[in-house]
């Protein structure tokens, strides 16, 4: 067993701070304030392998793992969380649903753009009266033989990304007898006649996140642009979710981490009482727990992408590493506030924002009470 990174990930880990830190940190603030994510920077995280790490290099992505993209998460996060959640989206929602279940020329056709920077991607699964029981979906995709194509009626709410993204993967009953075995995935275009997006739900957190939602009226689908088998859907959702939880995971450790980094350069500075406040023992045992919390889940997420990329199954590890970490992003950057006093508060400083980021981790890609029923279902507590 080695808790050091290797040579090659803390050069990626390295690489992936300076772009935090040079392109996504001087836009944070503005982004959140207009709560609309900048199409420049978009482009920025194409053109530098961001948006296609764990992919094939034959497909255009960087031919990373995993455990590199967690990386990524993490050190855009510490600077905004809009940014780690328009990536992970597009990379382990999007992308994976095509890059598990898509045939060759499928591959080629929308996973080749999606990671080599032309297009970008979203996930549309949860419906108004369908969020954490996912088999609930009522959108339909009914087969006209005459024309080999699928007819996809219904709506979907809170799909990242939607309000600039090109692909569209939408899930829609193709047999509405059979619950979520009659659920199959679709490619679908924006430009395809009838999708509707709309405008971005107001949020507390992740404000410039783009986050829409988009009816489907009579959109006509290829049968071509179904990935996997009719019935198929839930199994392809549920794969892109398990994956995904680990880059959710990644995201609130480095929320944590940047309110951390910004709390401790304040403590330092702020005198009372004719000292630093970073002088008093409950500053410093504040930020011991915070610290320690975080390392926790760190290495908790780093557990789970290592367990991904040994190709062994991962779901309890990516529950157990977004559920411990969600809630030690939420109690650290509620505590980073606190040791900021009137300051952290303010919009001006961003541990406020992170506070307000970090609340979406515990509920996004399953919240943390399906967390706890994936990981009592791997334990089989119920079981005889
Ligand atoms: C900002 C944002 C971005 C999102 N992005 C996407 C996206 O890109 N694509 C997508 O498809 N979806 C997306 N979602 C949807 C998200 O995954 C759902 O909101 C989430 O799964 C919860 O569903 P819900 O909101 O309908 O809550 P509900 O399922 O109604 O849950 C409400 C409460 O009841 C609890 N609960 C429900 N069932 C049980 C149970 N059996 N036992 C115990 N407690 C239970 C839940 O834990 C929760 O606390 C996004 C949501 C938000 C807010």
């Amino acid at each position: 067993m080695d808790f050091k990174l290797s040579k090659t990930h803390l050069l990626q880990q390295e690489m992936y701070r300076r772009f935090a830190v040079n392109e996504v940190k001087p836009l944070a603030e503005e982004m959140d304030e207009t709560e609309v994510f900048d199409m420049e920077l978009l482009k920025k995280m194409h053109k530098y392998g961001l948006m296609g790490i764990p992919y094939s290099k034959e497909y255009g992505g960087v031919g990373g793992d995993y455990l590199s993209y967690a990386l990524a998460m993490e050190e855009c996060s510490k600077m905004d969380g809009s940014t780690g959640i328009t990536i992970s989206v597009h990379t382990s929602l999007a992308c994976s649903c095509v890059d598990n279940f898509g045939t060759e020329e499928q591959k080629q056709k929308y996973l080749r753009p999606m990671i080599d920077g032309s297009k970008t991607g979203c996930f549309g699964l949860t419906e108004p009266n369908a969020g954490s029981d996912a088999a609930g979906c009522q959108t339909t995709a009914d087969y006209d033989a005459e024309t080999n194509e699928y007819i996809i009626n219904g709506g979907k709410i809170f799909t990242t990304n939607s309000g600039f993204t090109d692909t569209f993967i939408v899930f829609a009953l193709t047999d509405k007898t059979k619950g979520s075995k009659g659920l199959s995935a679709f490619v679908v275009d924006r430009e395809m006649e009838g999708v509707t997006v709309s405008e971005n739900i107001k949020r507390m957190g992740i404000r410039a996140a783009s986050n829409c939602e988009v009816s489907y009226e009579n959109v006509r689908v290829p049968a071509e642009r179904r990935l996997g088998k009719e019935g198929q859907g839930f199994k392809i959702a549920m794969k892109a979710l398990d994956g995904g939880r680990i880059g959710i995971a990644a995201q609130a450790v480095g929320l944590a981490q940047g309110a951390i980094d910004e709390a401790m350069a304040y403590v330092k500075e702020r005198k009372q009482f004719g000292r630093p406040i970073s002088a008093f023992q409950t500053t410093q045992f504040k930020l011991a727990d915070m610290q320690t919390k975080v390392d926790a889940a760190r290495l908790l997420t780093w557990r789970a992408a290592c367990v991904k990329d040994a190709g062994e199954n991962y779901s309890k590890e990516a529950a157990q590493a977004k559920l411990f970490a969600s809630d030690v992003a939420n109690q650290v950057c509620r505590e980073a506030v606190q040791l900021m006093g009137g300051y952290g508060y303010c919009r001006e400083y961003p541990v406020e924002r992170a506070l307000r980021d970090a609340k979406i981790t515990e509920i996004y890609e399953g919240t943390s009470e399906v967390m706890k029923m994936v990981i009592s279902g791997a334990m089989k507590v119920n079981a005889k």
